[in-house]
C-alpha cells in the first residue's frame, strides 16, 4: 500500500479539482460515484491517519467558493452537507454510533425522503417576502442567484400564513430539473447543431447561474423544500417542518415519510431504489434523519455533516479500485487473455475483484499498470470493464505491462506467438481441437473424475466427430449418438454414456483438478476444498486470500485468480451446472472445528506444523499461514514472533497456547 500522507495528499488534490469542475464549472469529468468512492477512501485514510484531517482536506468542506461573477452573501446559518453511507450495514453502524453519543436514539423514529439530484439553495424571506436566494456555495457563503431563483414558479414570493409574517427565515431546498426537460433541451440543441447537455443535475446548475435571467426562465426548474431556520418556532419535528414547509406554499417531496424502526426505513429505500425511475427527477439514494428535531440538534455536527442524518447512497455502476496485480489466464482456444485483479469493491451490489483487460493492445490503450486506480464499470451485463486509469493517483516507479515477459513468467514451459494481424497471443501450434482433447483427458482422468471409457481415443473421437466442443458436452452425449461412431457397438456406447452419468457429483477436490487449472495439482485441490468447501467459495477467492492458504504460493494463486476471471471458464461451470453436475462439498462440516481457522507460529512440542494442520483439517477446521480478519485462534508453540501476537491482538484473533490447542483437537 501508498504511503497514507502520499495517497491522501494525491487523493485530496484530485478530489478538489472534481469539485470545482461540478460546483463551479458545472462540467464534471467523472461520475458521482467516482467521486464518492474516492472521497471514501480519503475518510478511511484519515480515520486511520487522524493527523491527515487537515481544515482545507475535501472531507471537512462543503462545496466550493462562490463563483466570481455573482454577489457573494453569507448564509444565515451554515448549510451542511451529508454523510454518505452505501449499505444496510453502513447505516446501522451509523445508529450504533449516534446511539453511544445519545441513548435517546435507541427509541427515535426517522424520517425518509428522496434524494434529489439537485442543487443547494437557501431562499430567505423577511417578514414573509422573499428577499435573497443563495447557492449553498461552500456552507458559510454562496452566490446571489435571487434574479433567477425569482422565475421558478414553486418559489413563492410571500409566504402563506401568519407563522412567517415577522422576521427573518430561511428555507432550504433543493433546485431540480425533471429529465424530461433536459430532453426538450437537448431535441432543440440537436435541431441547432449544438451538444447534448449531459444530466439534469449540470444545467439545473448552470441554469441557476446565469446571469440573465431571461435565460433562465425559458427552462422549467423546481424547487423543492426540505429545512426551515432562523427566526421561527422551534419544530418538534422533521415531519412538522415538512408540514409548515407545504402550508407556507412550497412543494415538499410527497414520498418523504415518518417510520418508527430503521428496518421500515430500509424497506422504503430499497422499495424506491427499483421505482426511482418512475419519479421526474434524478435521485441517488435517500435522507435518512432522526426526526426529532431537539434530539437531532442535540447530536452536532463533524466537520461538514449533522450526525443525526445520512446520505443513504444506492449502489451506482461505476466505483474506483487498485490494480493489485495483471496476470493472464490460457483460455480454451490457447488465447491469452491478461486480467486485471483489484481490492475488492461492490459495482452495483456485487463484489468485484477482476476485469479482463483483453490484450496488451487495450492495456496499452489505456495504459493500465499495476498500483494504478482505476474506473471499473458493469456495463449493463454482469461482466466488469475498466474503464480507465486515474493518472493523478499513479504511484511513483510504476512499471508498464510487458505481455511477453508475464506469459514468459507465469507459463515458463510454453511457447506463445501472436500471429499478424491478430491482437491476441496464442500457444504456440495448439488447436482448440487439441487443447479440448488434453482438457478431457485431464477431466477424465483417473485422479480426476475418474470416468471409465474416457481415454485418449475415445476423446479424441468424440471431439474429431463434433459431438463435444466443450467439456460439459459429455453430458449431453446419448447412447444412439455415440454408437454411430466407428468405435463403439451397442454395450460400450451404454457404458460410456452411464459411466459419464455416474460422475455427476464428484467429489470438490477431484471436480477442482478435473478442471486444468494450471498448476492446481491433487494435493492443491484437496487444499483448495479443504479451505472453502464450495465451489462458488472459490470462484469468487482472493489472491491475498488464497495466498493465505498452507502451501498456495503467489504463481499458484494467480493462475487461479485469472481461470475463474475468464468468462469463458465461468460459462462451462454454469453450462455443468445447468447439466446436473454438482461437485459434493468437503463435508468436514460435523467436525467440531468446522467454522474455525487456525493459524500455528512457532515450535509445537507435540507435533509438527504438517500433522497440526492435517489434525484441524480432519476435524473441519481451516489451516491458515497467516493472521487475518477470519482467523479464529492464533496457536503460539515456543518462539512465537511477535509480529504475529501483535496482529492478533489488533484483529482481536483469540492466542491459545498449545495445551489449549491440544484440548482443541482431542
Ligand atoms: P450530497 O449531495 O451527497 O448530500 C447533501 C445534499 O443533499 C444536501 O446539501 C442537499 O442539498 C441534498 N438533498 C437532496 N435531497 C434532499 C432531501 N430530501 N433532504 C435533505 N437534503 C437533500 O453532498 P454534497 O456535499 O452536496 O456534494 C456531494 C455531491 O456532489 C455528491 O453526490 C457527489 O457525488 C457530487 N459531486 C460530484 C463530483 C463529480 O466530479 N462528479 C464532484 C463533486 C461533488
Amino acid at each position: 500500500m501508498a504511503d497514507p500522507a502520499k495517497r491522501a495528499g494525491q487523493l485530496k488534490e484530485l478530489l478538489r479539482k472534481y469539485s470545482h469542475e461540478y460546483h463551479v464549472q458545472d462540467n464534471p469529468s467523472v461520475e458521482d460515484s467516482v467521486y464518492d468512492g474516492l472521497m471514501a477512501e480519503l475518510k478511511i485514510l484519515e480515520q486511520a491517519h487522524p493527523e491527515l484531517i487537515t481544515p482545507d482536506s475535501p472531507t471537512q468542506r462543503v462545496g466550493e467558493k462562490p463563483a466570481a461573477g455573482f454577489k457573494s452573501v453569507r448564509h444565515m446559518e451554515r448549510m451542511l452537507s451529508l454523510d454518505d453511507v452505501f449499505s444496510d450495514d453502513e447505516v446501522h453502524a451509523w445508529l450504533k454510533r449516534i446511539t453511544k453519543l445519545d441513548s435517546k436514539v435507541e427509541k427515535a423514529d426517522f424520517w425518509a425522503d428522496i434524494k434529489m439530484d439537485g442543487l443547494a439553495c437557501a431562499v430567505y424571506y423577511q417578514d414573509g417576502l422573499l428577499e435573497v436566494a443563495v447557492t449553498r456555495g461552500d456552507g458559510t457563503t454562496g452566490e446571489d442567484v435571487t434574479h433567477n431563483v425569482r422565475t421558478i414558479q414553486s418559489v413563492p414570493l410571500k409566504l402563506h400564513g401568519k407563522h412567517f409574517s415577522k422576521g427573518r427565515v430561511g428555507i432550504r431546498g433543493e433546485i431540480i430539473m425533471h429529465r424530461s426537460e433536459l430532453e426538450r433541451i437537448n431535441k432543440e440543441r440537436e435541431a441547432e447543431g449544438l451538444a447534448p447537455y449531459a444530466n439534469p443535475r449540470n444545467l439545473a446548475a448552470g441554469t441557476i447561474r446565469q446571469l440573465d435571467p431571461k435565460l433562465t426562465a425559458k427552462r422549467k426548474l423546481y424547487f423543492r423544500a426540505f429545512d426551515i431556520f432562523g427566526e421561527v418556532e422551534d419544530f418538534k419535528t422533521h415531519h412538522d417542518i415538512y408540514d409548515s414547509l407545504t402550508s407556507a406554499g412550497f412543494q415538499v417531496n410527497k414520498q418523504a415519510k415518518q417510520y418508527n424502526s430503521i428496518q421500515k426505513v430500509l424497506d422504503f429505500a430499497h422499495g424506491w431504489e427499483s421505482e426511482r425511475n418512475s419519479l421526474p427527477f434524478n435521485t441517488d439514494g435517500l435522507v435518512i434523519k432522526i426526526n426529532d428535531r431537539k434530539l437531532y440538534r442535540q447530536l452536532g455536527v463533524v466537520g461538514k455533516n449533522p450526525r443525526g442524518a445520512v446520505a443513504y447512497k444506492y449502489p451506482a455502476e461505476q466505483a474506483t479500485t487498485v490494480v493489485k496485480d495483471i496476470v493472464i489466464s490460457i483460455g480454451r482456444t490457447g488465447a491469452a487473455t491478461p486480467i486485471a485483479t483489484f481490492e475488492p469493491v461492490q459495482i452495483a451490489g456485487t463484489t468485484v475483484q477482476h476485469a479482463s483487460l483483453h490484450n496488451s493492445d487495450e492495456i496499452a490503450r489505456i495504459d493500465v499498470r499495476i498500483g494504478d486506480t482505476v474506473v471499473v464499470y458493469k456495463a449493463g451485463d454482469i461482466i466488469p470493464k475498466v474503464e480507465k486509469v486515474l493518472l493523478e493517483l499513479r504511484p511513483k516507479n510504476t512499471k508498464k505491462f510487458n505481455m511477453e515477459a508475464t506469459l514468459k513468467k507465469q507459463y515458463p514451459e510454453l511457447n506463445f506467438e501472436r500471429p499478424k494481424g491478430e491482437v491476441v497471443y496464442r500457444i504456440k501450434g495448439a488447436t482448440r481441437q487439441l487443447l479440448l482433447k488434453k482438457n478431457l483427458e485431464h477431466y477424465a482422468s483417473k485422479s480426476a473424475l475418474d470416468i471409465d471409457g474416457l481415454g485418449e481415443k475415445n476423446v479424441a473421437a468424440l471431439v474429431d466427430a463434433g459431438y463435444v466442443k466443450d467439456i460439459a458436452d459429455i453430458y449431453s452425449l446419448t447412447k444412439d449418438k455415440v454408437i454411430k461412431l466407428e468405435r463403439f457397438a451397442y454395450l460400450s456406447a451404454e457404458n460410456l454414456v452411464s459411466a459419464i452419468n455416474d460422475k455427476k457429483n464428484p467429489s470438490l477436490p477431484r471436480f477442482i483438478y478435473g478442471l486444468g487449472i494450471r498448476h492446481v495439482g491433487v494435493q492443491t485441490a484437496i487444499d483448495l476444498s479443504n479451505h472453502f468447501r464450495e465451489l462458488t467459495k472459490l470462484v469468487n477467492a482472493t489472491i491475498d486470500e488464497l495466498n493465505n492458504i498452507d502451501g498456495i504460493g503467489e504463481v499458484v494463486a494467480e493462475s487461479i485468480v485469472a481461470w475463474f476471471a475468464d468468462e469463458d471458464n465461468i460459462q462451462i461451470l454454469n453450462k455443468l451446472s445447468n447439466l446436473g453436475v454438482e461437485p459434493k462439498a468437503q463435508n468436514n462440516s460435523k467436525g467440531k472445528l468446522f467454522g474455525k481457522s487456525f493459524v500455528v507460529t512457532g515450535t509445537l512440542e507435540s507435533m509438527g506444523r504438517d500433522e497440526a494442520a492435517d489434525k484441524i483439517r480432519s476435524l473441519g477446521g481451516t489451516f491458515q499461514l497467516s493472521v487475518g480478519k477470519e482467523t479464529t485462534y492464533l496457536v503460539a508453540g515456543a518462539n512465537v514472533g511477535a509480529s504475529k501476537l501483535e496482529k492478533a491482538k489488533k484483529l482481536g484473533t483469540k492466542v491459545v497456547e498449545e495445551i489449549e490447542f491440544l484440548k482443541l483437537i482431542d
